[in-house]
């Protein structure tokens, strides 16, 4: 008896959303994520609680913890941490004055994540300034030596899509510091690869070459960049003083969150929804990627609140350390595979929490594609049309191995840059109903996806 009942219902919780149509359904996971304010409390705990959550700190541990309890409070089945080794880094003072001849001014300035720092006392040094990493071959040692090298390639604003803007100037960043140590330079400060003109300072991650001196890195506001430019032109010895006491710790572990509603006809599937879980320890982390992160809880939450069983096993996953060395995608990636798990598509909410546009589509047959494709009429009403090949994310791209669709949530990212790892990404910057729009859109293409083998 007790198992015809449980037949029963199965049944009839299988034919209300096999019985539904999709629109029905999609409408119904707009309407709750447009008038519920789950979302809006997890973010505004991230934002003001967890401030500081490079992957190494106590603050990341604060976010681990409250997003085990949101992902239980959302419906999932059973919630899990994954041990991720990550690095320890921290900063220490920070201080740049520019000296020259018109005078001396304090420049707004942040260190390069996993930089080594200048000391307690700082250095000083003639500063030359760089567009391209060509010249300081051109220009050799002979030039370069004991000099602090000022990398002042702007974002190019003629790029409609601002992540290639972004693209084309980050390697500065990126690599800039092993670059001009190979010359004998004895710190680099970046101009921040952003499109915006103002006051704060967009960090990142600087990656050291092996066997190259390991020099200082720091970036500055492009304000003060245009500032420094300037300045240079008028006085050739302009010198630079720069403090940035941070320091390099032995690596330590953190931990993915990951929850998990089980499938209804396919537990051995997956399908992974995520965002990073890290922030920039000068940012909030609302757009990147706290946003992502509640986005991806929200899809827990909606098809437990909607009653929508899922027929393969759903995963938010909120990966660790994405921003300084990527383990937490890799971790989850290789814990996958020693598991044998079936991993059909996986999601990643990592470009703000803008407006959504709509999604790319990475690792899949034309055929693949053009069934994705076709999904854009049950999106149109909302706005959503742009359904493109080509997308992903970087915690979820080593799940392209195992043959993973990859999917990248797609906002409108023209002010994404405004607030990219700097002091501008708050709570306050992030509109809730763009976000929740984001949010629904999601947990809809997901609902898709799993219900018609997609
Ligand atoms: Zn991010």
């Amino acid at each position: 008896m007790r198992y015809i009942i449980t037949l029963l219902f199965s049944l009839s919780l299988f034919l209300t959303t096999h019985s539904q149509a999709p629109e029905e359904v999609i409408k119904s996971i707009f309407n709750d994520a447009l008038t519920d304010n789950t979302a809006e409390e997890h973010l505004l705990y991230l934002c003001k609680n967890t401030k500081g959550r490079i992957p190494g700190s106590q603050e990341a541990l604060h976010a681990v913890r409250y997003t085990m309890g949101a992902l239980k409070e959302a419906g999932a089945d059973t919630v899990w941490l994954q041990e991720v080794p990550v690095p320890h880094w921290k900063r220490g003072n920070e201080l740049a004055i520019l000296k020259s001849e018109l005078g001396s001014i304090e420049l707004t300035i942040s260190a390069l994540g996993l930089s080594v720092g200048t000391g307690p006392d700082g250095l000083e040094g003639n500063l030359m300034e760089v567009h391209r990493f060509e010249e300081l071959k051109e220009m050799g040692e002979g030039e370069i030596e004991g000099k602090i090298i000022f990398f002042n390639r702007p974002v190019d604003n003629t790029m409609l899509n601002t992540f290639s803007g972004y693209g084309g100037a980050v390697n500065q960043r990126i690599s800039g510091a092993s670059e001009a140590a190979k010359y004998g330079a004895k710190a680099v400060i970046v101009r921040s690869p952003t499109q915006a003109m103002h006051d704060f300072v967009h960090t990142g991650v600087v990656r050291y070459q092996e066997n190259i001196p390991e020099i200082p890195a720091v970036c500055v506001s492009p304000h003060d960049a245009e500032i420094m430019s300037r300045w240079l032109k008028k006085d050739k010895k302009s010198v630079l003083y720069l403090l940035s006491d941070c320091m390099n710790y032995p690596d330590t572990i953190s931990y993915n969150v990951i929850g998990e509603i089980r499938g209804n006809e396919m537990p051995g599937e997956y399908i992974t929804v995520g965002g990073h879980l890290d922030a920039w320890d000068i940012s909030e982390g609302a757009h990147d990627d706290g946003g992502g992160c509640v986005q991806s809880i929200e899809t827990i939450r909606l098809f437990t609140e909607l009653g929508i069983k899922p027929r393969r096993s759903i995963r938010a996953v909120m990966f660790m350390n994405e921003e300084m060395t990527s383990t937490g995608g890799a971790v989850y990636a290789d814990e996958a595979e020693k598991n044998g798990e079936i991993h059909y598509a996986a999601l990643e909410s990592d470009r703000g929490v803008l407006s959504p546009l709509g999604f790319g589509f990475g690792n899949a047959d034309n055929e693949r594609l053009e069934q994705l494709f076709s999904l854009e009429k049950y999106f149109r009403p909302y706005g959503i049309r742009y359904f493109a090949r080509g997308g992903g994310g970087s915690d979820i791209s080593p799940l392209g191995r195992f043959g993973a669709l990859q999917i990248g949530y797609i906002p409108d990212t023209q002010r994404y840059f405004w607030f990219h790892h700097s002091a501008n990404d708050t709570f306050e910057q992030v509109n809730i109903r763009e976000m929740q729009l984001g949010s629904a859109a999601i947990a809809s293409l997901i609902y898709l996806i799993d219900m018609y083998d997609l």
